[in-house]
């Protein structure tokens, strides 16, 4: 009954696309042919991940810069603090103000060794995500995204722990927070009333994970920290060798996800789409986003 009610409300739910950099020139025409599909959704902004130890400043800054160039989406650079001296990040943002790029996502990021190895600061660097905000806000950067754990961040000792770095990094000047990947709506919700009665008030998006890969999605989720609940590992169970049926599940799991979302009337939607239109636009549809030009106009930009 949920779904016929949906295509009413779709001019008032925005959406914002998270991708990676390409590797290899395979991946990346299949990121453009991506980025072609779900550009006619209208998304708010995209995203471009920034890897591991700034291992992709270089593929971060040629996506976001391709981006700016050849399509009519607003792109947002991912910058972390790790391994980087505070002159060698400033470096990188000037750069991307240089593009014309003034919205980030801003993070401490992950040690190089990888999640769960201990985080140390570079003695020259932005300490946390906090200094990094205010710095990108005094150089002009105009809408910054940050990081929010629902089920709090896997070093954080304690949900108020959590919040604090929430609200310090708001007071520093981020104007968003995008949600690590969550299954269960409850604990979002929870999360965002104490993040409101910790007297935060920017918008706390979902971020939302379609499940492309269950096994791969179940043995992240452990690293950082999202819990994975039975019903869902039932949902995918015995599908490993079925993609067909998997995708089918996965579409129907996530826009069950995202419809329950709407109905406790939140209408900002971040989508983790693994450089993958597929899912991401059947869920759009079904909460009512139509392409905004026929598809036979929607040609890839020349390379
Ligand atoms: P923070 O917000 O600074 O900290 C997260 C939490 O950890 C805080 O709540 C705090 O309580 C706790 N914490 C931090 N430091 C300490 C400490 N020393 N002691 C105790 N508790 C502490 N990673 C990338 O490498 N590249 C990306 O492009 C990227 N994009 C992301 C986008 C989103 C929307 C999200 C949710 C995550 C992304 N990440 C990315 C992952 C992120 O870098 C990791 O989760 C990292 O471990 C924390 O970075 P942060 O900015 O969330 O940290």
């Amino acid at each position: 009954y949920r779904f016929s009610r949906r295509p009413d409300i779709g001019d008032k739910i925005a959406v914002s696309f998270e991708f990676f950099p390409p590797k290899t020139d395979a991946m990346e025409a299949k990121l453009w042919e991506t980025t072609m599909r779900l550009q006619p959704l209208a998304p708010s902004f995209v995203s471009v991940t920034y890897g591991a130890g700034g291992s992709t400043r270089e593929r971060t800054a040629r996506t976001v810069g391709r981006m700016v160039r050849d399509t009519r989406l607003r792109p947002a650079a991912h910058l972390t603090c790790v391994d980087a001296t505070r002159d060698e990040v400033d470096e990188v943002i000037r750069e991307f103000l240089g593009m014309g790029v003034t919205r980030f996502v801003a993070l401490r990021g992950d040690p190089a060794e990888g999640v769960g190895a201990r985080y140390r600061p570079h003695p020259g660097g932005y300490a946390n995500a906090a200094e990094l905000v205010a710095a990108l806000r005094e150089k002009g950067a105009s809408d910054i995204s940050v990081s929010a754990y629902p089920e709090k961040h896997p070093e954080s000792p304690d949900f108020a722990t959590d919040i604090d770095m929430l609200k310090r990094k708001v007071d520093s000047g981020a104007t968003r927070a995008i949600t690590q990947f969550f299954f269960d709506n409850d604990s979002y919700e929870r999360y965002v009333e104490r993040v409101r009665r910790a007297g935060i008030y920017v918008p706390i998006v979902p971020g939302i994970l379609p499940v492309h890969n269950f096994t791969q999605v179940a043995n992240f989720s452990a690293r950082c920290g999202a819990h994975v609940p039975a019903w869902l590992a039932e949902r995918f169970d015995g599908l490993h060798d079925d993609p067909q049926t998997h995708a089918l599940v996965a579409a129907a799991v996530a826009a069950e996800q995202v419809l329950d979302l709407v109905e406790r009337g939140i209408t900002d939607f971040h989508f983790y789409t693994m450089n993958r239109a597929d899912l991401v636009f059947a869920i759009c549809h079904m909460i009512g986003i139509r392409s905004a030009e026929p598809l036979h106009e929607v040609k890839p930009a020349a390379a």
